[in-house]
Order: C-alpha cells, then structure tokens, then sequence
C-alpha cells in the first residue's frame, strides 16, 4: 500500500513542465530575455568579458535559454 502511493506521488512529480502553460508567444519572449541576459551578462562580467571561459553564472543564464528553446 505504502509503496503505491509513493509511486503515485512520483508520477506527479514528472507532471506538466512549468512552461507547458505559455503560450508559443510568451516562451519566445521569454527565450529572447534570457538571451538578452545571457549577452548581457557576457558584457559586465570580469571573467566572460575578458577570457573565452564561461562562468558558472553564464552557464546557468545559457541553461534558462535552452530550457526556454527546446
Ligand atoms: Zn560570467
């Protein structure tokens, strides 16, 4: 019993993505944002400015973007 509703409880866990909701509009809006930060970013920051090395925060910028892209 009690492992069937863990395994219920898991099934809801890998529900609907929270974008799933947008619209094809408001996901493009969205994706171009985050590039814009991810640019954004590449311009202030001491490491990604002056080096071809991406720091953790452009990492995490780049991954909002793809999540938003796919
Ligand atoms: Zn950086």
């Amino acid at each position: 019993m009690a492992e069937h509703s863990s395994r219920q409880r898991l099934e809801a866990s890998r529900g609907p993505q929270p974008f799933s909701t947008l619209s094809g509009n408001a996901i493009e809006s969205a994706a171009h944002r985050a590039y814009r930060d991810y640019l954004d970013h590449a311009t202030d920051c001491e490491i990604c400015a002056h080096t071809s090395i991406h720091c953790e925060a452009a990492d995490a910028l780049w991954r909002v973007y793809r999540g938003l892209r796919r």
